[in-house]
């Protein structure tokens, strides 16, 4: 570690102000993320942002046709929330396997989301739930949001305050786990709405994304047939110490696959 301003804050105002006004400044949400980096100083921020004491930013909403979750939410809150269990399965299910319980305790969504870590879970269901992402000062579509490895649309001065995930009719996560972490090697998630069906890929590629190709051909005939002549486009993906882009382009096929096969 190394010295920087520590600020703790219970107000998003308080936070925007020092975010605005700091020359390198840093949010700290769970620290999952954020600490580790810190340590092994591959960040070195000039002030770090406490917000955890925010309880604006700590509920979780119904609004009927879409489920609002606030940045400071953990994972299990999500994933224990009546409203996600019953409402969006897929999104309570993917919270469900992340990391271990410390993990699940500690993270935030907002803190995954503005991450864009290219193996966490969360940026699948974003994706296949056509989310909103609210800030402090806008509002980005998800197929806006992801913008490359670790890197999002937002401007260093904003802070990730909700999400906004549209309930579907139907929704399935699947995941291959790195045994060591718990990070997807691979993970699926598919979501079936009135006017149509999203299916957003994670941990494949730099960053998530959505495979439109399948999503028509599903919306045609929504059955694993479509998937057994299905061609993986393995371009992309990812080759690293824990797994070759074959390797993952064949993860990717055999979860979709589960998962179809699950919601027929
Ligand atoms: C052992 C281990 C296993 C894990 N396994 C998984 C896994 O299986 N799947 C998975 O998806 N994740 C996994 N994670 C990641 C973890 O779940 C958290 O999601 C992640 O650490 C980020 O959340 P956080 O609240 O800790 O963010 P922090 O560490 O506090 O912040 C992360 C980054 O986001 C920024 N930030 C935080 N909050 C905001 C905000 N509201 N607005 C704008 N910027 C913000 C910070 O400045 C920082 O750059 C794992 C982490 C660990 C340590």
């Amino acid at each position: 570690m190394y010295n920087f301003k520590f600020h703790k804050v219970d107000n998003i105002q308080d936070a925007v102000a020092i975010l605005s006004t700091s020359e390198d400044p840093k949010i700290l949400s769970g620290g999952h993320t954020l600490i580790p980096t810190l340590k092994q100083r591959l960040s070195q921020p000039t002030d770090v942002i406490d917000i955890s004491n925010i309880d604006d930013l700590k509920s979780i909403k119904n609004n009927g046709n879409k489920i609002t979750i606030d940045a400071l939410c953990t994972h299990s809150q999500v994933a224990k929330s009546i409203d996600v269990t019953t409402e969006i399965v897929g999104l309570a299910s993917m919270a469900s396997q992340i990391g271990d319980p410390q993990v699940r305790h500690r993270g935030t969504i907002g803190g995954s989301i503005a991450n864009a870590d290219p193996a966490a879970d969360y940026p699948a269901a974003v994706l296949a739930l056509d989310a909103q992402i609210n800030t402090s000062s806008n509002s980005y579509n998800s197929d806006d949001f992801f913008v490359d490895m670790f890197e999002t649309a937002i401007n260093s001065d904003e802070i990730i305050t909700s999400i906004d995930f549209k309930i579907p009719k139907k929704s399935i996560y699947k995941k291959f786990r790195n045994p060591a972490s718990g990070y997807a090697m691979a993970g699926v998630f598919v979501a079936i709405f009135d006017n149509g069906i999203r299916v957003a890929i994670t941990g494949a590629s730099i960053k998530a994304f959505r495979l439109h190709d399948l999503e028509k051909k599903l919306e045609n005939n929504f059955s694993v047939d479509v998937l057994k002549e299905f061609n993986v486009d393995t371009t992309n993906y990812n080759s690293d110490i824990h797994a070759s882009a074959k390797y993952r382009g064949n993860l990717v096929k055999v979860l979709l696959e589960e998962a179809v096969a699950e919601l027929v």
